[in-house]
C-alpha cells in the first residue's frame, strides 16, 4: 500500500485528501477491467468513465461558474493516484486538462460552454499542438502558419508529437499570425477534429503505447471566433498551461515511483533467497532506502509547485521545473531499482516494472526536455529570483 502520509503536509487542505481517498477506491474498482490491447478505444473507455465517475471535473474549470479555477493540488492528487494504478488512465485524464487548459485560462464564455461542458463530462476528448517536426523544444520558431482570411483564419503546416492525435474531438493550435518575429507573432485555435483540411498524416508508435499523432493543416478555415486571447498572445497562452501543468507531469511521475516502490517491497519481502526473505540483504535495504527517500523529496517538490500556483503566486515557472526536473529523472531511478529487486521477472514482458520501465521515459522528454528545465531554473537563478 503507498504511503499517504503526505496528505497530511500542510500544503494540502481536507478536500484534498477525501478527494485522494475517494480516487483510490474508485481506480482500484474501476480500472482493473480496461483492456489495453487497443490504446485508441482504452482510452475513449477510460474518459468516458472518468466523466462518469466525475473526476474530469477536475480537468477545466467550470464554465456555468462565474470565477471557476484549475486546482493544481487536485490536478496532482489526481494524476499521482491515476498513475499509480494504471499509466493510460492518467494519460486519459491529463489530456482532458492539457488539451482544454488554454480554453480554461483564456477561452471566452462561449468557447467554455461549447468545449468544456464535454470534455468535463467525457463526451469530448482533447488535444493540444503546439510541437512541430522542427520546432519541439524550440517552440517560438514554429512555422505552422494562420493567415486572415475575412472572417476567418487558413491554417496551413504541420503538428507532431501531438497526445490524442486520431482520437480527439478538438485540438488547441498555436500558428503563426505574424505580428511580430518569434514568440510574439503566434496566436491559439481551437481547431474541431471534423474542421475541413485537419487530417492525420501519420500515427507515431512509442515504447508506452498511447494514442500519438502527426497532423496535416491544408487550408484549413476556422472562424476568428476559434481564436483564444488575441492575435501574437499564443506564445504566452502557450507558457501559462504549461506553468499549471508541468507540475502535473512530476505527480504523475510521483505516481510512477510509488508503484514501483509498492511492488519492489511486495517482491523483496515474499521472495526467499539466502535462506531469508531478499529484504533482509542490506544492499537491498538501500535500494528500499533510496527509493522512499527519492519519492519523498520529489513530492515536496511537486506539492510546493501546487501549493504555490494555488495560492495565487502569477509564475511559478522555477518551482514547476524544478519538480518536474527532479521527480521524472528520480521516478526512473526508482524505477530501475525496482527493475533489479525483481531480477528477471523486471524485465519479463507485461510485468509490472516492466511497463512501469517503459512508461517512465517520455516524462523526461515532453513538456519541456529536463535540459530545458534546467535552463529555466539557472536563467531565474542568475538573475536572482
Ligand atoms: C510521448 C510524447 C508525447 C508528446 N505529446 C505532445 C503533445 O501532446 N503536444 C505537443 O505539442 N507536443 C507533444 N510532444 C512533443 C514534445 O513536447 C517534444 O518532443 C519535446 O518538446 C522535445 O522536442 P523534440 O522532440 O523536437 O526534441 P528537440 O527539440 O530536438 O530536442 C532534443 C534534445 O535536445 C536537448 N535540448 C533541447 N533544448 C535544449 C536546450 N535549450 N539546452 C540544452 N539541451 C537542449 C534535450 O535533451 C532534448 O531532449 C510529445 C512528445 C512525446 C515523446
Amino acid at each position: 500500500m503507498a504511503d499517504r502520509s503526505f496528505l497530511n503536509w500542510p500544503f494540502f487542505e481536507e478536500r484534498h485528501r477525501i478527494l485522494a481517498d475517494a480516487l483510490d477506491r474508485w481506480a482500484a474498482a474501476n480500472l482493473a477491467d480496461i483492456d489495453h490491447s487497443d490504446v485508441d478505444a482504452a482510452c475513449r473507455e477510460l474518459v468516458a468513465r472518468l466523466g462518469e465517475g466525475g473526476w474530469l471535473t477536475h480537468s477545466a474549470v467550470d464554465p456555468d461558474v462565474a470565477v471557476s479555477m484549475l486546482d493544481v493540488r487536485s490536478l496532482c492528487i489526481i494524476r499521482e493516484t491515476l498513475a499509480r494504478h494504471d499509466g493510460l488512465a492518467d494519460f486519459s485524464f491529463a489530456m482532458q486538462g492539457l488539451g482544454t487548459g488554454a480554453i480554461s485560462l483564456f477561452g471566452t464564455v462561449d468557447q467554455k460552454r461549447e468545449w468544456l461542458t464535454r470534455t468535463r463530462a467525457g463526451t469530448a476528448l482533447s488535444a493540444f499542438a503546439l510541437s512541430e517536426p522542427k520546432s519541439g523544444s524550440d517552440v517560438a520558431n514554429l512555422d505552422l502558419a494562420a493567415r486572415e482570411d475575412g472572417d476567418s483564419y487558413v491554417l496551413d503546416g504541420e503538428k507532431t508529437w501531438i497526445s490524442n492525435g486520431g482520437i480527439a474531438d478538438m485540438y488547441t493550435v498555436f500558428a503563426r499570425t505574424g505580428e511580430a518575429p518569434g514568440a510574439k507573432g503566434i496566436s491559439a485555435f481551437i481547431a474541431p477534429a471534423d474542421t475541413p483540411g485537419l487530417s492525420i498524416a501519420e500515427r507515431l508508435e512509442v515504447i508506452a503505447p498511447h494514442p500519438l499523432a502527426r497532423l496535416s493543416f491544408q487550408n484549413c478555415r476556422v472562424p476568428k471566433s476559434a481564436m483564444l486571447g488575441k492575435p501574437g498572445e499564443g506564445f504566452k497562452i502557450a507558457m501559462s498551461v504549461l506553468d499549471v501543468f508541468r507540475s502535473t507531469v512530476a505527480a504523475a511521475a510521483l505516481g510512477f515511483a510509488r508503484r514501483a516502490l509498492d511492488e519492489a517491497v511486495s517482491r523483496s519481502t515474499s521472495r526467499e533467497l539466502f535462506g531469508a526473505p531478499l529484504s533482509d540483504l542490506q544492499m537491498v535495504q538501500g535500494h528500499i532506502a533510496d527509493m522512499a527517500l527519492d519519492i519523498d523529496a520529489s513530492a515536496l517538490l511537486v506539492y510546493r509547485a501546487a501549493w504555490l500556483k494555488d495560492s495565487g503566486a502569477p509564475r511559478v515557472s522555477r518551482e514547476a521545473a524544478m519538480a518536474k526536473l527532479y521527480a521524472t529523472d528520480r521516478a526512473q531511478s526508482v524505477i530501475d531499482k525496482a527493475v533489479q529487486i525483481h531480477g528477471g521477472d523486471g524485465v519479463r514482458k507485461g510485468s509490472v516494472v516492466e511497463r512501469l520501465y517503459r512508461e517512465i521515459r517520455a516524462l523526461r522528454i515532453y513538456e519541456g526536455a529536463s535540459d530545458v528545465q534546467k535552463v529555466i531554473i539557472a536563467r531565474q537563478t542568475l538573475a536572482g529570483g
